[in-house]
């Protein structure tokens, strides 16, 4: 069975968003297999967005990652991995476009993102490839914290 590797981002957060969106994936049929919240490091951050290294946005990114944008308490991102049948393509497409203002108004960040200091905040990252998912799941979970 497919796993793919879900954030809520600082913005949802902020919004009190995560339940509806989690709704959404178990709607889909997909399976919680972990669940944490983490205080995210920029070390783990820019690990996480290795492949952004190099572009004039990665900062900013880190820094909405990390919450300089939102008002909350402290660096906290919530982390899930789903599984299920073609998971992450599954989840991608229940996502929409990375731009919110390009995503399709039925998608989780065509409704609930939007772009703001120089940033595309858009609600949830999930794993673009079942090999990104793999690497994204090692990075941000012990192997003992993902169900069997
Ligand atoms: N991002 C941005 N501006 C860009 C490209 C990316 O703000 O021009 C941010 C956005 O939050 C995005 C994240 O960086 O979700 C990772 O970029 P990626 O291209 O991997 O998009 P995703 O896989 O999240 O759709
Ligand atoms: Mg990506």
């Amino acid at each position: 069975m497919e796993q793919t590797l879900i954030l809520i981002k600082p913005d949802a957060i902020e919004k009190r968003l995560t339940g509806i969106i989690l709704s959404r994936f178990e709607a889909l049929g997909l399976e919680i297999a972990g669940a944490k919240a983490v205080s995210a490091t920029e070390e783990l951050l820019r690990k996480h967005y290795a492949n952004l290294a190099g572009t004039p946005f990665v900062d900013e990114v880190v820094r909405f990652m990390m919450g300089d944008y939102n008002h909350l308490p402290d660096h906290r991102i919530y982390a899930f991995v789903l599984r299920g049948e073609n998971a992450v393509s599954r989840v991608r497409a229940a996502l929409g476009a990375t731009n919110p203002d390009k995503a399709e108004p039925w998608t989780l960040r065509g409704q609930f993102g939007c772009v703001k200091n120089g940033v595309m905040q858009n609600a949830v990252h999930a794993s673009g490839t079942p090999e990104e998912a793999a690497r994204e799941i090692a990075l941000w979970f012990k192997p003992e914290e993902v169900l069997a």
